[in-house]
């Protein structure tokens, strides 16, 4: 009996043992965050990235659900912080620039992501065809008119980087001006850096049959057709062309300052948790504090007292 007890409870031993594996194997792999498990580096191939893969999160749909849900309070409390800051004078902001194929989740991330934020932190920005007004100037002059002001989350659902995608993808302009816009872009985003932007780049990256499911959908639902556009169909079928121009821009313009993000989207529920979390680390890093109350705060309370 002694010895079946004793046998059993080595079993025991290593079924925790297993439990604890399974749990590390799971655990995110060995990145320690996602801003590690995303980050565009040296050497890195566009195509390399599954769409499906779910970096550093290992749990099902319904865990990264709950895992959203549950990290919307402390963005909301950071972007307060943020705004805090800037009243006492702080230059602190942040720029989350949104790129992806059409269908890629763009607008869920400004629904389910950035839509937890107080709307009075938030400038939302979406950049369609240039008016004729914006293409009478440098391509840059729309985007500066839109950069977030000190305390604000200024959110890009597209961006300049269009001028070095569909602009380069159809020829919309003669190829030695879109060429030259990699370094105006780097130096650029350098000297936001320079004045207190933390700039986050973030490419949604679906794969084409995914795309072609989402596609089939908007056009399967009727309350879906007002999203349909047949153009999204004339896009599509230049796609490796555009898999070539962010492959090269991730490679040209991923900068210490101004890093690209690359997050596998063909899970929807993956994108956003992925996108807020990276949201999240960035303003963690920015080590924000309330700042101190310019009145004496005693004073203020025996006089409330007495009212
Ligand atoms: P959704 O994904 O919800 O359909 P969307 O972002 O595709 O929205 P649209 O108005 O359908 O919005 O598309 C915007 C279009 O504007 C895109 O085709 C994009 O390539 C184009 N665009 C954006 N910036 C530029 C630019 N600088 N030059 C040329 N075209 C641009």
């Amino acid at each position: 009996m002694a010895k079946k007890s004793k046998k059993s409870a080595g079993k025991k031993d290593k079924d925790k043992k297993k439990q604890k594996d399974k749990a590390r194997k799971g655990s995110s792999s060995s990145t320690s965050s996602f801003t590690e498990a995303l980050q565009v580096t040296d050497g890195f191939v566009l195509a390399d990235v599954d769409p499906r893969s779910t970096p550093h999160f290992s749990g099902d749909k319904q865990a990264g659900k709950d895992a959203l849900a549950a990290a919307d309070d402390e963005l909301d409390a950071l972007q307060e912080k943020l705004y805090a800051e800037s009243r006492a004078g702080g230059r602190k902001r942040v720029l989350l620039v949104v790129q992806g194929m059409d269908t890629s989740g763009k607008g869920g991330i400004m629904r389910h992501v950035v839509g937890a934020v107080d709307p009075q932190g938030l400038e939302l920005t979406a950049f369609k065809v240039p008016t004729a007004e914006e293409k009478k100037h440098p391509f840059l002059w729309r985007i500066r008119k839109a950069l977030p002001g000190p305390g604000m989350i200024g959110v890009f659902d597209r961006s300049h980087y269009e001028d070095v995608l569909v602009v380069r993808v159809h020829d919309l302009v003669p190829p030695g001006q879109w060429k030259r816009r990699y370094a105006t872009i780097n130096s650029f985003e350098e000297k936001l850096a320079a004045d207190g932007v933390t700039v986050i780049k973030v490419m949604l990256h679906i794969s084409p049959q995914e795309q072609k499911e989402r596609l089939a959908e908007r056009l399967d639902r009727p309350d879906k057709h007002w999203k349909f556009n047949p153009g999204d169909l004339d896009e599509r079928a230049h796609w490796e062309d555009y898999q070539e121009a962010y492959q090269v821009l991730l490679e040209r313009c991923s900068t210490g300052h101004a890093p690209w993000f690359v997050v596998p989207a063909d899970r929807k529920w993956y994108a956003r948790l992925a996108v807020q979390q990276l949201l999240l680390e960035h303003l963690r890093g920015l080590d924000l504090a309330w700042p101190e109350a310019d009145f004496d705060v005693a004073e203020q309370q025996e006089r409330l007292a007495d009212l």
